[in-house]
């Protein structure tokens, strides 16, 4: 997913969930990508995208004002798995449907989000 949808996604969820952090929660949310950047790493990559930067993070969902954090990075994870290159799970890939460049497939990730933060309030 494009990073607007990856916010967008968030936001709407964080609102509901971690509303103490909604701002860390948007941040958060294309970290994911920005850490493998500021690393060299090859587009979700394996270990750093879908499994170190998640393990490091999640102490915070202790804290009420950070919890907007891992929740970022946790949805940032779901949404790149519902496209067509997938993210891994376990050494295996898991692979969706979406197109990262086609900005409906983005708003119907957008969408989704915001009705789940709906049906979650
Ligand atoms: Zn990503």
């Amino acid at each position: 997913m494009k990073w607007y949808a990856h916010i967008a996604s968030t936001l709407a969820l964080a609102l509901v969930l971690t509303p103490y952090s909604v701002a860390y929660a948007a941040a958060a949310s294309i970290l994911p990508d920005v850490v493998e950047k500021l690393l060299g790493l090859p587009h979700r990559s394996i270990y750093m995208h879908n499994y170190a930067l998640p393990l490091l993070l999640s102490p915070m969902f202790f804290y009420p004002s950070l919890a907007g954090i891992p929740l970022g990075v946790l949805d940032h994870i779901v949404l790149d798995n519902l496209t067509v290159h997938g993210v891994y799970l376990f050494e295996r890939r898991i692979r969706g449907f979406m197109n990262t460049n086609n900005p409906l497939h983005n708003m119907i990730a957008v969408a989704a989000s915001i009705l789940l933060a709906y049906m979650l309030s």
